[in-house]
């Protein structure tokens, strides 16, 4: 089938059977995600610790947290009931990237018995330029990367934080170390040949007016698709732009921004912001099918 407007053809020759990335792909091939990765390196000001990271998964929801070892037996048991298991992803519950060990061992101890499952990692970009040439090795080829912002006056205002090199940094030095290394990883990624996904949180007020140029900027560096997702307001669940806290966009918002940044932008609308452990057909979740309690000891 042709692919999306303006996403050329070897670039949907690989992600048409993915089922985050292909609207058809959805209905056939079935994700599942595992929540190894529990660290995060930087503060963003919608996320609140306790539950999953907000950049790729649904706020407010608390994920299974597994052992490698743990999360690579379920994969197997998920691969025997879920024959159209095609991809492999692990977003959080914090960052995959920084909490790097523990993705590293998941996705080896996956990759042994399941060579040809697809494997994608999500993260907020700061701790990918480390970890560039074994992404390669590992044979990961989608990563996605939280990119809300490009300049570090807006950027400050959505991450108070950002751990780098042993040490915390606040305000507009945080955000500058953060956004430099994310173009190194967008830049890193594309030119070895992983394919990128760009996630930016739409925030009313403080990232809404100025997604626009994100879109054109990480387009134009090699993303291959750029998805804008709403913020997720809880104020319960730490959305705290302010002492009243910080609305999401209204559809009507979301829409008007997705349409404007549509030309050539290849977005994808589909995407559910699923649960850091999610498992099975987009739009479904048999994660509780899968639960620890339930998988077999051993896996032959
Ligand atoms: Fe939270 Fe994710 Fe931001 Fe880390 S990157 S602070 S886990 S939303
Ligand atoms: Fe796919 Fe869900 Fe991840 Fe979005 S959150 S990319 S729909 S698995």
């Amino acid at each position: 089938s042709a692919g999306p407007e303006g996403m050329d053809p070897e670039t949907w020759a690989k992600v048409k059977d993915h089922p985050c990335y292909s609207e058809e792909a959805h209905h056939y091939f079935a994700r599942m995600h595992v929540a190894v990765a529990p660290a995060c390196n930087i503060q963003c000001n919608y996320c609140n610790r306790k539950y999953d990271c907000s950049n790729e998964s649904r706020p407010g929801v608390v994920s299974e947290r597994l052992s490698p070892e743990d999360a690579a037996r379920k994969v197997l048991a998920v691969a025997r009931e879920v024959p159209q298991l095609s991809v492999l992803g692990i977003a959080g519950p914090g960052d995959a990237a920084f909490d790097w060990k523990k993705t590293r061992a998941t996705f080896d101890l996956v990759s042994k018995s399941l060579p040809d499952i697809k494997l994608c990692l999500s993260s907020n970009g700061l701790s990918i330029p480390d970890h560039l040439d074994e992404l390669v090795d590992m044979r990961v080829d989608h990563v996605t990367l939280t990119i809300n912002a490009l300049d570090p006056e807006i950027a400050a205002k959505i991450y108070p934080w950002v751990y780098f090199k042993g040490r915390r940094h606040t305000g507009i030095a945080g955000a500058r170390i953060l956004l430099e290394r994310q173009m190194e990883a967008l830049e890193g990624l594309v030119a070895r040949g992983i394919l990128v996904k760009v996630n930016s949180v739409m925030i009313p007020g403080i990232n809404d007016a100025h997604l626009r140029e994100v879109n054109k900027v990480v387009k134009a560096k090699g993303a291959f698709l750029h998805n804008i997702m709403p913020l997720i307001s809880d104020p319960a669940h730490g959305t705290h732009f302010g002492l009243t806290g910080q609305r999401g966009p209204t559809t009507a918002e979301l829409n008007a921004l997705q349409d404007a940044c549509s030309d050539g932008a290849n977005l994808m609308r589909h995407c559910r912001q699923c649960r850091a452990d999610a498992v099975g057909l987009l739009g479904e979740d048999r994660g509780q099918e899968f639960t620890l309690d339930k998988l077999p000891e051993v896996i032959e």
